[in-house]
């Protein structure tokens, strides 16, 4: 018998409204229980436990992704699978940073939530909650798990985490992987893309990380884009690392004083990496002039990985005191299958 952790956060899955606001706020794990009876139909092992108390994950921080690592890691042996339950504001950082800090995971972390709360008739929390548990609980015939990484399961959808962006803020659709296929799909089944499915290297052992570092910045070109206001986030103190969200390929406009910055920052050890606006493709910096520019001035690749997957990527490798020649190498390879190399 499979035995699954499901580990509550907050988020409209378990959330209700206020009578006196209107708003939704997070209600009691207990709520859960009572008002999903189909959990005890499972054939599984289902234990619970909760963030106390419950966040919106727009207030998600790394401490509390070093909080879920920590959780996880302690209870790893105990546990076939985990479920993690999610607002879906920020769900696609949380899965991008879990599946860097979880390395080698040897079983599945499935990230859900949902759109409307888990009491509303038309919920999708249910199917979203119901089909997770069976992911995190699935074997193959030799009784290995089947998922050996860091997901987002989404209204029928299994997407690697750290491929995923939150493209819809109202529809059940609510998450995409716009740049690697669908992990798995369900409908009467649960079709599962074996030869997508990220494996962790032969005999390498589970291997949790609790460190991270957000003295990182995003900053997204635009056409107009003031030199003082580049000047002022390049003068912030502590500051370790900058994602560039370019045009197209990796394209940023052709301004001496915007290489001069970015110049800068790299020799004072500052990394830079390159991602693009676009929601698909990847960047190639030597494709124009107005990409080689970057890659002169010492802005590194960032292939196609997502917002998500970069920002906590770098907090990531910044965390664990890395020279930034050593950040930079490993931001180019891939860690847990972020990126298209
Ligand atoms: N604000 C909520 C959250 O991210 C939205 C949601 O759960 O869908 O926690």
């Amino acid at each position: 018998m499979s035995s699954i952790l499901i580990i509550y956060t907050g988020g409209t899955i378990g959330m209700m409204e206020n009578p006196e606001t209107g708003a939704l706020e997070n209600f009691d794990l207990a709520h859960l229980r009572r008002h999903v009876p189909e959990l005890g139909r499972f054939q599984y092992d289902i234990d619970f436990t909760a963030f106390d108390p419950p966040i919106d994950s727009s207030d998600m921080e790394p401490k509390y992704w070093v909080k879920l690592a920590r959780m996880i890691a302690d209870c790893y042996d105990r546990y076939d699978g985990f479920v993690v339950l999610h607002g879906t504001d920020t769900m696609a950082f949380t899965a991008s940073a879990l599946s860097f800090m979880l390395e080698n995971l040897g079983k599945p972390v499935i990230i859900t939530g949902s759109q409307l709360p888990i009491l509303k008739l038309r919920t999708d929390g249910k199917e979203n909650l119901l089909t997770s548990i069976e992911i995190a609980a699935d074997k193959d015939e030799a009784g290995r798990p089947i998922v050996t990484e860091v997901c987002i399961f989404f209204e029928n959808r299994l997407m690697r985490g750290n491929r995923t962006t939150k493209i819809n803020a109202e529809g059940f659709n609510a998450f995409r992987s716009h740049n690697y296929p669908a992990l798995a799909k369900a409908g009467i089944h649960i079709r599962y893309e074996h030869n997508l499915l990220y494996r962790p290297p032969r005999g390498a052992l589970f291997k949790p990380h609790f460190l991270m570092d957000n003295h990182v910045i995003v900053l997204t070109i635009f056409p107009g884009l003031r030199e003082e206001y580049v000047h002022a986030v390049a003068r912030m103190p502590g500051l370790k690392g900058v994602v560039l969200k370019t045009y197209g390929s990796g394209n940023a406009p052709q301004k001496p004083w915007l290489i001069d910055i970015l110049r800068r920052l790299n020799a004072a050890g500052v990394v830079l990496v390159n991602i693009t606006q676009c929601s698909q493709g990847t960047v190639e910096m030597h494709r124009y002039g107005t990409g080689l520019q970057l890659l002169q001035a010492g802005v590194i690749n960032g292939y196609d990985s997502t917002l998500e997957g970069t920002v906590t990527k770098l907090m990531f490798l910044l965390g664990h005191g890395l020279p930034a020649d050593e950040v930079k190498r490993r931001m180019s390879r891939s860690l847990a299958g972020e990126i298209t190399v």
